[in-house]
């Protein structure tokens, strides 16, 4: 398999010829090496239009939709960003080529563990995995310009809104059952001012409260 030629092949057919424009969504897309992201099992699937397996019962996101979250958050070299179930590590490592730095929170520690190692052997140095909840958040590094969440719940944790900063985007799946989700973008405009953006249907794993410890490793990462 000539991966960077299956990754060219993946943008063009499933994410600028379904109208994703930003060139630097694109170029991100084409250089991440998705296959090393997915269980070496299914690398042979790595670029298919649709979500894998993971560890832990867990899911790499479909290319298009990760596409999708990353243009919608509209994402300047500058920003800070919070991301919300890392799983692989995959979206930490395009968010990682899009912005200044990436703090990325996942639930379940082995897939912290292995997308830590994923990001480090890819060079991320901008991008820290912490193990923990986010639906907390990361108040110790917010404000945030843009918060990104991979996984679905009923609603909106308080405090991912609270951590925007002014002008920042968040974009997250809502919705009562997985059947049910639609991708939201939500634009702080002020203090108290938040506006919602509906960018469709989608089907992402629940979003649980309630990981056992604060995010550990959080001190080390400075503001820059
Ligand atoms: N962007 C990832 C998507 C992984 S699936 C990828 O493409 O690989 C969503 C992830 O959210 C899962 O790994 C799951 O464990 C994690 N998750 C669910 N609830 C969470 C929470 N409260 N805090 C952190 N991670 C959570």
């Amino acid at each position: 398999m000539d991966a960077a030629r299956e990754r060219l092949r993946m943008v063009e057919t499933q994410i600028a010829s379904r109208g994703v424009r930003d060139e630097r969504v694109l170029q991100a897309m084409r250089s991440v090496p998705r296959e090393q992201f997915v269980p070496a099992a299914l690398r042979a699937q790595a670029f298919d239009d649709h979500a894998l397996p993971i560890d832990a019962g867990q899911t790499i996101s479909q290319p298009f939709v990760v596409a999708l979250m990353l243009e919608a958050a509209a994402i300047s070299p500058g920003d800070a960003v919070l991301e919300v179930g890392t799983g692989s590590g995959y979206a930490t490592a395009l968010l990682s080529q899009l912005a200044a730095r990436v703090v990325a929170i996942e639930r379940h520690e082995s897939l912290a563990l292995a997308a830590r190692e994923r990001l480090e052997r890819l060079g991320a140095s901008n991008a820290r995995v912490v193990h923990g909840d986010g639906t907390l958040g990361c108040p110790e590094l917010a404000p945030f310009d843009a918060i990104i969440v991979s996984a679905g719940g009923p609603e909106i944790p308080g405090p991912l809104r609270e951590q925007l900063a002014i002008g920042g985007r968040l974009v997250i799946p809502i919705g009562e059952s997985r059947e049910r989700q639609r991708l939201l973008l939500i634009r702080r405009v002020d203090e108290r001012r938040w506006n919602t953006t509906d960018l469709g249907p989608v089907q992402f794993v629940p979003l649980l409260p309630g990981a056992a410890e604060r995010p550990r490793g959080v001190d080390e990462f400075g503001r820059g």
